[in-house]
C-alpha cells in the first residue's frame, strides 16, 4: 500500500510528474485521498487548476450482472480509440476486494505497460464526508493525469451506488435477464439515474422481456421530457466483447448531447455543489466533535434553565466554531 510522500516532498513535483503521467505519481496523490491526509488540501489545490476535462462514466448493477467484465472490455475498446482511460472501483464496506479483482482481470489483457490505463481500487470507510466526497477527490487525481474517460465502478450494493453515480457524467446502469432486474430498476431508483442501459448477458434467454420492461419504465419516468436525452439501452455480451463498441459509441453520443444541450455544465455545478456542502457539513461535525466541549455543554445547561432557546444556542455555537 501507497502512503503519503515523507515529510517535505514536493507535492506540486508530484502533481507535476502526475500531469506527466508517472503512475507512482498519480498512485501516491490518491492515496493522499484515500488516507485523509493533512496535505490534501494542498494537493486539491495545486490539481484544481488542471481539472474539468475527464469524462466521468459511472457503472451500477447488482453483483454478478458484468460490471468488471464490462470494465475490462470497455478499457480495450476505448484504448482502440485512443482514449486514455482510468478506472476507479470504489468499495464502500472493505478495502479489499472488487478492485483486486478487477485489477486481475485487466492485467490478463496486458493493459500493464500500457501507461493509457490505470486502475485503482479505493476503500472510502472513515473518509471525511463519506464517498460522496472521496470519490469526487480521486476523480479529480485522474483528471490532472489527463485522463480522457474515468470509469467508476461500485463493488457492493445500495444506496451508494446511487450516490457514485451522482458524480458521473454518463451512468451505466447494468442489468442481465434473469436477475429479476426488472423490479430491482423500479425499487432502486436506478431507473432516474440511467443515462444508458446496458442488458449483458444478451447470449442468455429473457433479453426481449427485460428490454420491453426497461423501455417501459423509461417511457413512465416523468423526469424525462421531449427534449431529454432519452436512454438508449445497448445489449452487450461482455464476456465476448459483443456490443462493447456500441456501448462506447453511446457513451459518447451521451457527452455530445449533454455538451450540446448545456445540461453537462449543469449536472456539474449540482454535483460540485453537492461536494462542498458535504465537506462544509462534515467540517461542522469535525470541528463541533473535537471542539471546546465546554461551550456545548455551558449552552445545554442555559436551556434546560430556560435561560435561552435551542435556535437561539445552535446560533451561539455556529458562531463559536
Ligand atoms: P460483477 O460482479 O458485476 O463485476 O460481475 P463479473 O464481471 O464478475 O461477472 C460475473 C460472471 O458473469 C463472471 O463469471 C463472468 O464471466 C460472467 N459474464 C460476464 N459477462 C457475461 C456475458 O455477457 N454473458 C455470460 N454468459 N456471462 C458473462
Amino acid at each position: 500500500m501507497t502512503t503519503d510522500p515523507a515529510p517535505g516532498a514536493d507535492l506540486q513535483q508530484l502533481v507535476a510528474n502526475a500531469r506527466a503521467g508517472r503512475v507512482r505519481a498519480i498512485a501516491r496523490l490518491i492515496s493522499l485521498v484515500e488516507n485523509n491526509s493533512p496535505r490534501l488540501r494542498e494537493a486539491m489545490s495545486l490539481m484544481a487548476p488542471h481539472t474539468g476535462h475527464a469524462h466521468v462514466v459511472g457503472l451500477t448493477g447488482s453483483p454478478g450482472v458484468g460490471k468488471s467484465t464490462t470494465v475490462a472490455a470497455l478499457i480495450a475498446a476505448f484504448r482502440r480509440r485512443g482514449v486514455r482511460i482510468g478506472v476507479l472501483a470504489v468499495d464502500p464496506s472493505s478495502p479489499f476486494t472488487g478492485g483486486a479483482v478487477l485489477g486481475d482481470r485487466v492485467r490478463m489483457q496486458n493493459h500493464s505497460l500500457d501507461t493509457g490505463v490505470y486502475i485503482r481500487s479505493m476503500a472510502s470507510r472513515g473518509h471525511l464526508g463519506g464517498l460522496s466526497t472521496a470519490a469526487p477527490q480521486a476523480l479529480r487525481v485522474f483528471d490532472t493525469a489527463r485522463f480522457d474517460v474515468v470509469l467508476v465502478e461500485t463493488v457492493g450494493v445500495g444506496q451508494s451506488e446511487v450516490e457514485i453515480a451522482s458524480t458521473a457524467d454518463t451512468t451505466l446502469v447494468l442489468l442481465a435477464p434473469g436477475m429479476g432486474d426488472g423490479i430491482q430498476v423500479a425499487k432502486a431508483g436506478i431507473l432516474e439515474i440511467g443515462d444508458v442501459f446496458v442488458i449483458n448477458k444478451a447470449d442468455r434467454d429473457g433479453v426481449q422481456n427485460l428490454q420491453r420492461e426497461i423501455r417501459g419504465m423509461i417511457a413512465l419516468d416523468p423526469q424525462r421530457g421531449p427534449q431529454e436525452w432519452k436512454p438508449p439501452i445497448v445489449r452487450t455480451v461482455a464476456s465476448a466483447g459483443e456490443g462493447i463498441a456500441e456501448l462506447a459509441d453511446q457513451i459518447e453520443a451521451h457527452r455530445a448531447a449533454q455538451r450540446l444541450s448545456g445540461a453537462w455544465d449543469r449536472r456539474r455545478l449540482a454535483r460540485f455543489r453537492a461536494e462542498i456542502e458535504a465537506l462544509a457539513l462534515a467540517e461542522v461535525r469535525r470541528r463541533f466533535l473535537t471542539g471546546d466541549r465546554a461551550v456545548a455543554a455551558d449552552l445545554a445547561a442555559r436551556v434546560r434553565d430556560g435561560r435561552t432557546d435551542p435556535f437561539s444556542a445552535a446560533d451561539l455555537l455556529l458562531r463559536n466554531l
